[in-house]
């Protein structure tokens, strides 16, 4: 494993994102495990996206370690219809961040990039070297453009100030606290919510999206939290470094998966009318596993968990009640 380069017991480490299904999961993760001070912001008194509100909240608070985990997110069909929103508010929370953690002299940063920063057509698995080689999957452009000038600013600021800023890769995420939303979720919680309305109302099939054929691999949220407080702790190097769980399957799979999870007996239309995005993006996990980091929850039972989440969260608190991105 790895050394030690940043501990966080008895630092002051502040989650920034912390009502989004990563920070709900980082925030988690440092309480269940280390001894550190969680600083959180609420989105109604601290804009991200403000670089003065940030500076003076830093100013105050003065984090030692920053957790940078807030990004405006949605599945394919939310990056294409607010392309605007995808790329000013995520450009916007990276530069106010990491340059407000750089005046605030914060030790270490991490920052979540995603695995859909990398090229459309990357040989697979996707190592971190694909970076920049090749055209971007035309559905999330906007997201990628802003999360890539996130990875290259904290390899900008170690470059040029000696910032202790890393970055990582996740892979399609799923858990707690995801947005259930039909039509802007991601997959996982799109279709749980389909499947739950359906099997409800008693119809007979629910649409899936494109041709199922695509290929995804997903991590389970509190696996991603895990590691991002291990590569805080342990990782202190330039590159961005991709988080997987090696679990890949196709989308026709996982929506056979999701049935049973959600017990609806009904059948799965495929919709061709709606985009497959990128074919496969499974990420090459060596580096990962040099450091010595390794996911555990298998999806099956992830899934069964999830669903049992949105059923007490989500249906009986109301939406708008619930941790949600
Ligand atoms: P992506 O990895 O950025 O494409 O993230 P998504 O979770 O939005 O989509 C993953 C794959 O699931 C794509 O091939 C989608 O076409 C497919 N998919 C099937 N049904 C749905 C759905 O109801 N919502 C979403 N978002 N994707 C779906």
């Amino acid at each position: 494993m790895a050394d030690l380069d940043f501990p966080l017991n008895g630092q002051r480490v502040f989650v920034a994102g912390h009502q989004g299904m990563v920070g709900s999961a980082i925030v988690r993760a440092l309480r269940g495990q280390r001894r550190c001070e969680v600083l959180t912001a609420p989105r109604r008194s601290l804009d991200l996206r403000r670089p003065e509100r940030v500076e003076s909240w830093m100013r105050r608070h003065r984090p030692q370690a920053v957790f940078l985990a807030a990004a405006r997110v949605g599945g394919i069909a939310a990056n294409q219809s607010r392309p605007a929103e995808f790329l000013h508010d995520n450009l916007a929370i990276a530069s106010s961040v990491v340059e407000a953690s750089r005046k605030a002299a914060v030790g270490k940063l991490l920052f979540l990039g995603s695995s859909c920063i990398y090229p459309r057509l990357a040989p697979q698995p996707i190592s971190e070297a694909a970076l920049l080689t090749g055209p971007l999957e035309a559905t999330n452009e906007w997201y990628a453009v802003a999360k890539i000038a996130g990875v290259k600013l904290c390899e900008a600021y170690r470059r040029q100030h000696g910032c202790n800023f890393v970055s990582l890769m996740p892979t399609n995420l799923y858990g707690p606290g995801d947005n259930f939303d039909p039509e802007s979720g991601h997959v996982i919680p799109a279709l749980m919510r389909r499947m739950h309305d359906a099997k409800a109302a008693e119809r007979d099939s629910v649409a899936v999206w494109g041709s199922g054929a695509p290929r995804r691999e997903f991590l389970h949220v509190d696996d991603l939290a895990d590691a991002c407080v291990f590569l805080m702790e342990r990782y202190a190097d330039a590159g961005p470094v991709n988080v997987g769980s090696g679990q890949e399957l196709s989308i026709a799979e996982l929506a056979a998966l999701i049935k049973d999870a959600v017990g609806f007996r009904g059948n799965i239309v495929f919709d061709a009318s709606r985009p497959d995005g990128t074919p496969r993006k499974r990420l090459d996990l060596g580096r990962l596993d040099q450091l010595g980091w390794r996911a555990r929850r298998a999806l099956p039972s992830g899934l069964e968990e999830t669903y049992r989440w949105f059923l007490a969260a989500w249906i009986e608190t109301g939406p708008e009640r619930s941790v949600r991105r």
